[in-house]
């Protein structure tokens, strides 16, 4: 039997062999899933000054119990600070954001007071400190909002725009080339002949490359014809990285290898323990990372996500190389007594995974219904019930 490397020695050598890009700035409205260049710290306090977090009355709390009569001196709201100032006995009148004047330490709110000409009334308790929105209180001058290598998320955008930053620093962009091989694959849209099938992971593949946050710089496919491949080849890797699907195994049909070797590429890895992916190639060549994906399309999937995934967010500068892990219950057992890691897809529910579809390589729907990869180790045997950690992508 042909050996096969290990899905962690495999791994391994992808990322020893990919390289973080050159970073750049970008707007904080295309930041998103970006990771973040340097860590960066708070240079604002938030709130950047003690202000209202109501529409009322800035008051001396103490002054200012219940059926008090106070007069109003003034009126500050959102925006300019008029540097106002109350003693006790007095109130300003106040909205939600305003600057506190000075002198005053609680605000009572508009509903619990009543309106006579220059004076209020307030029909309530108040507290010292009620109703103010301390400097600082919620973010400190200094505090750290971003790891470096950390994921810009929505609500991350917005903190960083709280501190009056543009833009901000990320990692550079990887840009992917993607190839389809096979006499039989023709593109959606076309017409079919006996015999043929259309391309269901090259579109798939593009979308996942893209949710990476890299850009599809070329997309095509190429039949089983050697020169063909070559020109496809020489284009693609003028990419950071390019992904050349089926075509990878042994058979007389199956170019890339060989062709991947006639143009100089170096290759890496080629058969690895993984279940499905076995017919897994990387290597490099003129600086550019070569994947060669499995035509199966599950199989492209799995190994897309447990390898060329990693290899991208590590160029792009991410400090997270794993997919995101939930635990869940087993709904069966699951044991493995073959020679490779498999990965079972199936589908939580209600924090239960069930295995779906058929766990075949070509079975595409099966796949579609799933939304996690339950992982077990040559060896390793899961009994139902269990709970474990699986990989999700959606
Ligand atoms: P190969 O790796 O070229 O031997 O292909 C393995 C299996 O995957 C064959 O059944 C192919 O028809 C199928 N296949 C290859 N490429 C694609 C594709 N882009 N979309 C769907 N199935 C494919
Ligand atoms: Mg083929």
């Amino acid at each position: 039997m042909m050996s096969m490397i290990s899905e962690e020695e495999a791994r391994r050598r992808v990322l020893q062999s990919v390289h973080l890009l050159g970073e750049r700035a970008v707007p904080l409205s295309r930041a998103l899933d970006c990771f973040s260049a340097h860590e960066v710290v708070a240079r604002l306090p938030l709130p950047m000054f003690d202000n209202s977090a109501m529409d009322g009355y800035a008051v001396v709390a103490s002054s200012a119990g219940k059926g008090a009569r106070l007069q109003v001196v003034g009126e500050q709201a959102a925006g300019i600070d008029r540097g106002l100032r109350i003693s006790p006995g007095e109130a300003v009148r106040i909205f939600t954001g305003a600057p506190i004047p000075k002198g005053a330490d609680a605000v009572v709110m508009q509903e619990d007071t009543t309106r006579k000409g220059d004076e209020i009334v307030v029909t309530v308790g108040v507290d010292p400190g009620e109703f103010i929105r301390r400097r600082g209180c919620d973010l400190a001058e200094g505090q750290k909002i971003l790891a470096r290598g950390e994921r810009i998320r929505l609500t991350t955008i917005a903190i960083l725009a709280s501190q009056g930053f543009a833009d901000v620093t990320v990692g550079g962009q990887v840009k992917a080339a993607i190839v389809s091989t096979g006499d039989e694959v023709v593109m959606p849209g076309k017409k079919l002949n006996q015999g043929q099938i259309y391309d269901s992971h090259s579109i798939l593949l593009q979308t996942l490359v893209q949710r990476c946050g890299a850009s599809v710089t070329l997309a095509e496919h190429c039949p089983d014809q050697r020169e063909r491949l070559i020109e496809a080849i020489r284009r693609g890797i003028k990419s950071h990285i390019l992904v050349i699907t089926g075509g990878v195994s042994v058979g007389e049909h199956d170019l890339v290898q060989a062709t991947l070797r006639s143009v100089g590429a170096r290759i890496d890895v080629w058969r690895v323990a993984i279940k499905p992916g076995k017919p897994f190639l990387f290597g490099e060549a003129g600086g550019c990372a070569l994947f060669g994906l499995p035509g199966n399309p599950v199989s492209a999937f799995v190994t897309f996500l447990q390898f060329v995934r990693p290899a991208i967010l590590k160029m792009m500068g991410a400090n997270n190389l794993n997919l995101p892990k939930m635990p869940v219950r087993l709904a069966v057992d699951f044991a493995n007594e073959g020679d490779r890691t498999h990965y079972v897809r199936g589908r939580i529910d209600n924090g239960t995974f069930v295995p779906i579809g058929r766990q075949e390589s070509h079975a595409l729907f099966g796949l579609s219904q799933s939304n996690a990869l339950l992982r077990v180790a040559v060896g390793e045997s899961l009994k139902a019930d269990a709970i474990v950690d699986v990989q999700t992508w959606d």
